[in-house]
């Protein structure tokens, strides 16, 4: 008899709410708008929607400065600091801002701390969008940028100044807590603040589960994506084999002959076609009973 194969599959699955709004802007502003809308860096990290969204004329480009004088220009999910929102009045470009509310309120969070006498701590990547964006917002000196515990105890001396942790909203939740509580032990007035978004948090819930499921795990994701990324991670930190994938055309059908069960998993910025797709390739490998697995 046939052995079953079984496809685990995590819940969420598809755009995050903030990636959909930013999709939904987009498509408002080029029912309207004469000429080339241009958006700064990617609207999303994803392939697939920046290919299309090009196709359909829209440009892209890392550096305002490339952007002429008065057009069209969104800003993406990531959100932007304020030398870019400067920047952009001084060009009298017309904005549209695409920043997700929780970006925003991450930003929110800085600015207040900030107005409050207290300095920054924010855990992230340093070159990410976003943690550029809630840099750009603040006085240099009132922000600590840190990637890790090992960076928490490198930071000066505070002397007793009131501090705030904030975290980009796509890290590890286990590592923010982590480098939270290195902060803390290194300063222990140090108050707590925003942490990852609901979505971070659900997907990875959902990935340590599918872990504890099976020993590999199909996650589909750019690799600019921080949070498909840190999917990946901690499929590996759970002891799980995984392959970090743009679409199901990159499936390899050699690692999946000889396994009954896989688990599928994606970022917040994939689109729930290519997600359907992948579902789609992994029944025709036999893979046909599926189990779905709740992040929530
Ligand atoms: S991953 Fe979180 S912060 Fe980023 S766009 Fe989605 S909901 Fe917003």
């Amino acid at each position: 008899m046939e052995q079953k194969k079984r496809l685990f599959i995590a819940q969420p699955h598809g755009v995050c709410a903030g990636v959909e709004r930013a999709i939904d802007t987009v498509e408002e502003v080029l029912k309207t708008a004469n000429g080339t809308v241009w958006v700064l860096h990617e609207l999303v990290h994803n392939d697939f929607l920046t290919e299309e969204l090009t196709r359909r004329g829209v440009r892209f480009t890392e550096n305002i400065n490339d952007v002429p004088d008065g057009s069209v220009l969104l800003f993406g999910a990531h959100g932007v600091g304020n030398d870019v929102e400067e920047l952009a009045r001084r060009k009298k470009l017309q904005i549209t801002d695409a920043t997700c509310p929780l970006v925003c309120k991450l930003q929110k969070a800085a600015c207040d701390a900030v107005k409050n006498g207290e300095k920054v701590i924010l855990f992230g990547h340093k070159n990410h969008p976003e943690v550029c964006g809630v840099l750009g917002r603040l006085p240099e000196e009132t922000v600590f940028p840190v990637s890790s515990p090992a960076e928490v105890s490198a930071l000066p001396d505070l002397n007793g100044t009131p501090c705030r942790m904030l975290s980009q909203t796509t890290m590890n939740t286990q590592e923010i807590g982590e480098v939270f509580s290195a902060v803390q032990k290194r300063f222990p007035h140090a108050l707590p603040g925003t942490g990852a978004c609901y979505a971070t948090t659900q997907r990875q819930n959902a990935v340590r589960k599918l872990a504890e499921k099976v020993d590999f795990i199909v996650i589909l994701g750019s690799v600019r994506s921080s949070n498909s990324r840190r999917l990946q991670e901690i499929a590996a930190a759970c002891g799980a084999e995984s392959l970090l994938l743009d679409s199901a055309a990159e499936l390899p059908p050699e690692l999946l002959k000889n396994r009954t069960a896989v688990g599928l998993s994606s970022g917040a910025s994939v689109p729930e076609q290519l997600f359907t797709e992948c579902v789609r390739k992994l029944e025709e490998s036999g893979f046909n009973e599926k189990v779905i697995v709740s992040g929530e």
